[in-house]
């Protein structure tokens, strides 16, 4: 209920007339309204959703909730879609989960500025840390001005890690203690690399999105064992999932899947986000932690990007990582899968899987792709394999998976 209080408070200050009228017109609130005073969780969950698209219609300058010389700093999101980009404005930094492993300096690749890094890590840890900001085309460089002035500690997205790696001396990596990803999910594989690379360092995974920054802790440590990949809301952040078609509230039972919505309760902030529909799907993995006492989640993949509907069910990123998983000894986790319909003159398209993978040498490729069939599947009651011999889908076929040539994330799932 206190953070029912805390919502509802922030309904109010955030749709106060004579503020910016973003919300207020976002809900439609008659000019005689002076704000709007939620009294039941119910109205919360009937409050609009707000999305990228919403938040694109308005210039940047109709959409400030703090006077102009208080904004810190302005980030813009890519605007790789071709529609222009979003900028998020904030003036203050989420809290962060701070470990006591970090003592004296930071190299990271966090699109924020450094010196506002360091008052939001000052104000976290209770003393100075350094941040050295890694540039990706001159990982060397980077590494060697950072090492010179003493780190022990890196906050990457997963996919510099090995640049970093191999920029650090054995005796050097011996002194990082604490690395965190964010940015994009690390595999089981990226994980063991990791710590086999920096064995005396402490791994932890964040999970955040480019127009919020970090919204969650990590439940634990990635190990050997578990990529530390189950999260909870951090304390500034006020998460919900919703059914991404219905858009009803879910109920937070193990297992139960939908997208996540996020609520910003820090602050003062340049922009604060009630309800944002972030696009990403996670899944319940405990409705209380018995260590920390709060609902976990784990982050499935992008709505649109990582589940693709075909005939009987649905092809699922996270489903394909949970198969290869299993294989541990034959195959890593990093994949790609290709999709394609195929016409067959009979009624309908038949669906073609072409998963590129990185299998352990000696390993026949169609011997993989006959196992990764019969494990995978497409509804709780179909696996591929079965689909194949229904004669809904051509048979499975792996390829080797491409190395890329630029550092970067990789596209898990691609339709042809
Ligand atoms: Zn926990």
């Amino acid at each position: 209920m206190a953070e029912f209080e805390k919502l509802r408070s922030l309904v109010e200050q955030y749709t106060r007339k004579g503020g910016c009228d973003f919300y207020r017109n976002l809900y439609k609130l008659s000019p005689a309204i002076s704000s709007l005073k939620i009294k039941m969780q119910k109205e919360w969950e009937a409050l609009p959703f707000v999305t990228k698209e919403d938040i694109q219609k308005v210039p940047i300058e109709k959409r400030i909730f703090v006077p102009w010389d208080e904004v810190a700093f302005i980030r813009s999101t890519s605007g790789t879609s071709g529609k222009p980009p979003v900028f998020f404005p904030f003036i203050t930094v989420p809290q962060r989960p701070a470990s006591p492993r970090i003592q004296k300096g930071i190299l990271t690749s966090l699109p924020t500025p450094t010196s506002i890094l360091e008052s939001a890590f000052e104000k976290v840890l209770g003393k100075k840390i350094v941040l050295f900001l890694l540039d990706p085309r001159f990982p060397e460089e980077s590494v060697n001005t950072a090492l010179a002035h003493g780190i022990d500690s890196l906050i990457l997205v997963p996919f510099l890690l090995s640049a970093v790696a191999k920029n650090i001396s054995g005796s050097d990596r011996m002194k990082i203690m604490y690395i965190e990803f964010h940015g994009d999910h690390a595999g089981q594989e990226v994980i063991n690399f990791t710590k086999e690379q920096f064995p005396n360092a402490a791994i932890v995974q964040i999970y955040g999105i480019s127009e919020i920054g970090s919204m969650t802790l990590a439940c634990g440590e990635a190990s050997a064992e578990h990529p530390g990949d189950t999260y909870h809301a951090s304390a500034d952040i006020h998460l919900e999932i919703v059914d991404p078609d219905s858009k009803e509230k879910i109920s937070l039972l193990p297992g139960a899947e939908g997208e996540l919505v996020c609520t910003t309760m820090y602050g003062p902030i340049a922009f604060p986000m009630i309800r944002y529909r972030t696009g990403d799907m996670a899944r319940v993995v405990e409705s209380t932690c018995k260590e920390h006492g709060e609902w976990s989640f784990t982050v499935i993949g992008r709505k649109d990007m990582d589940f693709i509907k075909i005939p009987k069910g649905v092809l699922r990123a996270d489903e394909v990582e949970r198969v290869l998983r299993s294989m541990r000894g034959k195959v890593s986790d990093e994949f790609e899968l290709h999709y394609s319909e195929h016409a067959t003159g009979e009624e309908s398209p038949k669906i073609q899987v072409t998963l590129h993978v990185e299998a352990h040498s000696g390993v026949e490729l169609s011997e993989l792709a006959d196992e990764i069939a019969s494990k995978l599947r497409v509804s709780p009651s179909l696996t591929y394999a079965q689909g194949v011999e229904r004669g809904l889908y051509l048979p499975l076929t792996c390829a080797p998976l491409q190395k890329l040539d630029m550092p970067g994330k990789r596209k898990r799932m691609v339709r042809e």
